[in-house]
């Protein structure tokens, strides 16, 4: 079924409110295998708003409006709802009571406005807000929908949980799947390319890659008559997506690498830890952010300045002094510094240019990020050299952090692939 989101509210159009109410109900009703056809915003006009509607239930056989329920004189939602739609507004009696008692629950008089959003549009589904004052509602004819929602997201999301997604129900044709498979270390586009033969021609199930920051998601999506069915047919298509690029996948459940790595580590019984410049002790922020992760990680290394990578990492003076902070030489030297202090299995160290302004003889984006194994592995080590060509601080250093992330998760599968996990205590 074809949708449109409709938003309504002048404070969306001055940009003072973004609209996140579409994102939100894009994201539920895509997952129920709706398919959104367009967001618009209009401002707090019944003109304008009239027109809006008209095209998109010509347009749509489903409008989802959110805003302009409230009680006060711009609120005109319900009203060119009832118009559009033939329909008289009608007093009721159960929407009025629950306003009264929520008024009195929290020791509040109710003011006469208020009264008002006790009408609702005759022949309408009620849904009754406990989050808010604003009764939402479902009309319906010739085929057409449209859902009115309060414009608070909150009450937006309670109201979908509340009735409306049990209410989306009856429009269900076909039962929808889907899983995101996340990946690292390719490209949107080169991903396209290897993933063509798949994605030409797909009519179900169907794939859509996405760029996030730094890595790139696939979403593997089928509509069947049975749940089954729609999951056979997306599990038949992740198996031939991994014999193409299995070996940049590293979650095939949506899971970030972050929690990927710790739950590794945790796996294992293996211990990591890390001595970072650029990234500013971000790395150990997203393993921490994991709960559990201090089975795996006591602590990290922040070393910003030359001075703190020779202090606290032993890392020699005239290696920085002749090859550069932002080296690999650097960058090995604070892994092996970091693994012997910290008396961990795994160590992973970055020195870069995080940006905007380039560092002498370095452009932003350009990192040297070091691991090295010791402790209860064999030791072994190794760096790699990146470039991202960006000056955005923001970015490169989630870039960095991603990448360290992504050297500890190989480093995890190779001992895992030659057998040389540390046997468990
Ligand atoms: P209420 O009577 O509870 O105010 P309402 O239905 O009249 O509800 P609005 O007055 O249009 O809703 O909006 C209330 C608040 O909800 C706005 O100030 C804004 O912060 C937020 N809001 C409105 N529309 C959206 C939207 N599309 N996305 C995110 N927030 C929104």
């Amino acid at each position: 079924m074809d949708v449109t989101i409709l938003a309504v509210g002048t404070e969306l159009l001055f940009g003072q409110t973004v609209n996140t109410n579409a994102s939100y109900l894009s994201k539920q009703l895509n997952d129920r295998g709706f398919n959104v056809m367009y967001h618009h915003v209009v401002g707090d006009n019944p003109n304008r708003l009239k027109r809006l509607l008209i095209h998109s239930l010509e347009d749509t056989d489903l409008v989802i409006l959110t805003g302009g329920l409230g009680p006060t004189q711009d609120d005109l939602t319900k009203e060119t709802v009832a118009e559009v739609f033939g329909r008289e507004l009608l007093f009721d009696e159960e929407c009025y009571r629950l306003l009264v008692e929520h008024f009195e629950q929290r020791g509040r008089k109710m003011a006469e406005n208020n009264k008002k959003q006790a009408y609702i549009p005759e022949g309408a589904t009620v849904f009754h807000n406990d989050a808010g004052t604003a009764p939402a509602f479902a009309i319906e004819a010739d085929g057409k929908c449209a859902i009115c929602l309060p414009g608070p997201p909150r009450e937006v999301y309670w109201l979908f949980d509340h009735g409306v997604s049990d209410y989306l129900k009856r429009f269900h044709e076909k039962e929808m799947v889907y899983k995101v498979i996340r990946t690292i270390g390719i490209g949107e586009s080169d991903l396209e390319m290897v993933l063509m033969p798949l994605i030409d021609g797909q009519v179900d199930p169907t794939i859509a890659t996405y760029a996030k920051e730094g890595e790139c998601t696939l979403r593997v999506a089928s509509q069947r008559d049975t749940r089954e069915e729609a999951e056979e047919a997306v599990d038949a298509m992740i198996r031939e997506i991994d014999k193409l690029i299995g070996e940049y996948i590293y979650s095939y459940e949506d899971t970030p690498l972050n929690e990927v790595v710790v739950h590794l580590l945790q796996k294992y019984s293996l211990n990591l830890t890390s001595a970072e410049s650029a990234t500013g002790g971000a790395f150990a922020k997203s393993v921490t952010d994991v709960p559990g992760a201090s089975e795996i990680f006591t602590h990290g290394f922040v070393t910003y300045s030359a001075e703190a990578k020779e202090e606290i990492l032993d890392v020699p003076e005239d290696i920085i002094s002749k090859l550069g902070v932002v080296s690999k030489e650097v960058a090995l030297t604070m892994a092996a510094g970091a693994l012997e202090r910290a008396g961990a299995d795994i160590a992973v160290a970055v020195t870069g240019c995080a940006g905007p302004t380039a560092d002498p003889g370095r452009e932003p984006g350009e990192a040297y990020i070091a691991w090295m194994t010791g402790g209860r592995l064999p030791s072994t080590s190794s760096c790699i050299h990146i470039e991202t060509k960006r000056n955005e601080r923001r970015w490169n250093r989630n870039y960095f952090c991603l990448r360290m992330l992504s050297s500890v998760y190989r480093v995890i599968l190779n001992v895992e692939k030659e057998g040389l996990l540390p046997i468990q205590g």
